[in-house]
């Protein structure tokens, strides 16, 4: 899952993505409102945390034209305010939920999770398909039982296409969601995750993750037509 931080201050900013990362996120920081505006707008965030005080365009403006373009997206606030009367404004505003500053690692953690959770009624703790097993809570993923060792990056592959199980996944979308702002290489590295992920599982003859030429890549436990 891909997350997006408008943090001005960056050494909290780096703080906040070392922890994020920590939990196999892919994190996109901007360091000002209107950065944070236009990534917002650009890309297909899952959550989004959003500091109030920032240059250019400040917080409650980013967060007024985020929810205009995007509705869905959960929004963390950060903020060094605690005045009942501007918090109430702000959930008004379209926030989600809110952290006052300075926080706990831990919390902000909490709070992302609990964001995400609430985001998509479908979202599962455990994702399945066919014998292949995601756990989101303690990261961990099986196949026929069998614990499967994976990196960050894998993980968040496997899990954007089980996520989206039978749904075909161009490589642009899953670059979009998979890896973040920072990456700028080719469209292949996609291939060359998914074999990976493979040969991992063992899925060798590629009937769980499977090629849909000149397009990308499903996940599905249907028999091959
Ligand atoms: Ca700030």
């Amino acid at each position: 899952m891909r997350l997006l931080v408008v943090e001005d201050e960056e050494k909290l900013a780096k703080l906040v993505k070392r922890a994020l990362v920590a939990e196999r996120f892919s994190v996109d920081v901007a360091p000002d409102g209107r950065a944070g505006l236009e990534l917002a707008t650009t890309y297909d965030y899952d959550l989004i945390v959003l500091d109030l005080l920032l240059p250019e365009l400040d917080g409650s403006e980013v967060l007024r034209r985020v929810r205009r373009a995007n509705p869905q997206v959960p929004v963390l606030i950060l903020t060094a305010r605690d005045a009942v009367v501007e918090k109430v404004a702000h959930f008004e505003a379209g926030a989600d939920d809110y952290l006052t500053k300075p926080f706990a690692m831990a919390e902000l953690l909490v709070r992302v999770k609990s964001l995400l959770r609430r985001a998509t009624v479908r979202r599962e703790d455990v994702l399945r398909v066919a014998d292949l097993e995601l756990d989101r809570l303690t990261l961990q993923v099986r196949y026929r039982g069998k614990r499967v060792d994976l990196t960050a990056k894998e993980y968040g592959l496997l899990e954007y296409l089980m996520a989206n199980a039978d749904r075909v996944l161009s490589r642009n979308m899953i670059l979009d969601h998979v890896w973040d702002q920072s990456f700028s290489g080719a469209t292949n590295i996609v291939d060359v995750y998914v074999r990976h992920l493979r040969d991992k599982i063992g899925d060798d003859d590629q009937k769980l993750i499977r090629t849909v030429r000149g397009v990308g890549y499903v996940i599905t436990a249907e028999e091959p037509a």
